[in-house]
């Protein structure tokens, strides 16, 4: 029971270090606490219907059917059906990104010219292999706490976080889902404000609510 002020303890908590990701079933109900730890850290979210086909959340059709390019209280992360998968119900920051890919291996040899280096992309990929979803569809993240503009001569820019220690956004599941969360490894740009740290889940079920 949650008494006023008071915050409940959650069901269960996921520590993530950074650079690295974790995945999460939820029953249809449950909420996802997203927090980031230290402050400044993005944490992409991806989500799957844990039913069927495992249809995923769609950046696109998000935007497209909220008509704006960025995620709010009482907005719902949709599939390409239209169907919700989350919807979030608290959010301390309002900073949040629903523009850009997951960083990955790929966009960091060749925008960044760094070998070697695995993003969010493979780390979420590496999260969900147990639920059988490949990395071919780990694309459209909700970027979490992630920072970003579009300019007057529409280039797409990446800005530091405003999110500080213990900011958190809340997720609610609309129906059965797989979720996983990474904590962006992007240290080349100013997507984390240059610093890596870790992100925590915490993860409320049966009614519980912080
Ligand atoms: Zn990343």
């Amino acid at each position: 029971m949650t008494r006023e002020g008071v915050e409940a303890t959650p069901t269960e908590t996921i520590e993530i270090p950074p650079a690295s990701g974790r995945a999460v079933t939820l029953a249809k109900g449950d909420r996802l606490r997203v927090v980031d730890v230290e402050g400044s850290q993005v944490a992409d979210v991806v989500a799957f219907a844990a039913d069927g086909e495992r249809e995923a959340f769609s950046q696109s059709f998000t935007r497209i059917l909220l008509d704006r390019v960025d995620v709010r209280v009482g907005d719902s992360l949709l599939t390409a059906a239209g169907e919700p998968l989350l919807t979030v119900v608290d959010d301390t920051v309002g900073v949040h990104d629903i523009l850009f890919g997951p960083c990955n291996q790929m966009l960091y040899e060749r925008v960044f010219g760094v070998s070697g280096k695995t993003g969010c992309r493979e780390h979420l990929a590496e999260a969900l292999e147990p639920y059988g979803i490949g990395h071919e569809r780990v694309t459209d993240p909700f970027n979490a706490f992630m920072n970003t503009r579009i300019g007057d001569d529409n280039r797409m820019t990446i800005l530091p976080p405003t999110s500080r220690a213990g900011d958190h956004v809340d997720l609610r599941a609309d129906r059965d889902v797989i979720v996983a969360v990474s904590a962006c490894a992007a240290d080349v740009n100013d997507c984390n404000a240059g610093v890596l740290t870790g992100i925590r889940l915490e993860i409320f079920r049966d009614g519980t609510k912080p």
